[in-house]
């Protein structure tokens, strides 16, 4: 057991040491678009590209970075099961994902009867978000309310719920990325 966690360890280390640069950079995407390569620095114009645009062939290098990292952590493989469906409760939490989406989901369109996009104002907004958060406070849990802090309507924005390997967007931010990447501690 003792050698087992020695070698671990070691490879852990190891291979922390070889992405020192990477792991650093892990959130700094100014570094991930810096990866470029002639080719695609020299891209077209394109309608559904934007000058920061990242190619997949590099948000591909920085996943598996993520992807190696909490195999080390947390010991499992399979992080890419069940990518995309909502049918699993956090792993840290609890929450279930699909509670979470039907919350939020109703949140929106009772929103979207309280404000009007075109015509309100941006200090309209919050109110009206407070307004539709109270009409519906006593159907949910407070777990549910308060993972789905994150994927609330936010004034110019949406953003679309889905978990991260399996962690709620709320546990994902507060407690996984906060171990990804490098550490100081091992300068
Ligand atoms: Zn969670």
């Amino acid at each position: 057991m003792v050698t087992y966690a020695i070698n671990y360890f070691t490879k852990y280390y190891q291979w922390k040491g070889a992405h020192k640069t990477e792991l650093k950079n892990l959130n700094n995407m100014n570094y991930w678009r810096s990866l470029k390569n002639e080719e695609e620095r020299n891209l077209p114009s394109h309608p559904n590209r934007s000058p920061n645009h990242i190619p997949t062939r590099i948000l591909n290098i920085r996943e598996d970075l993520i992807l190696t990292h909490l195999t080390y952590l947390f010991g499992e493989e399979e992080w890419k099961k069940n990518r995309y469906s909502n049918d699993l409760n956090c792993r840290s939490c609890g929450v279930n994902m699909q509670d979470l989406s039907d919350y939020l989901s109703q949140i929106i369109k009772t929103f979207d009867t309280l404000f009007n996009w075109r015509n309100d104002k941006e200090k309209d907004f919050q109110p009206a978000l407070n307004k539709a958060l109270d009409l519906w406070d006593q159907d949910y849990p407070e777990l549910v309310k308060e993972k789905a802090r994150l994927n609330l309507p936010r004034y110019g924005s949406r953003t679309l719920l889905t978990h991260k390997y399996g962690w709620c967007p709320v546990c994902w931010e507060d407690i996984i990325m906060p171990q990804l990447g490098w550490d100081d501690r091992l300068e």
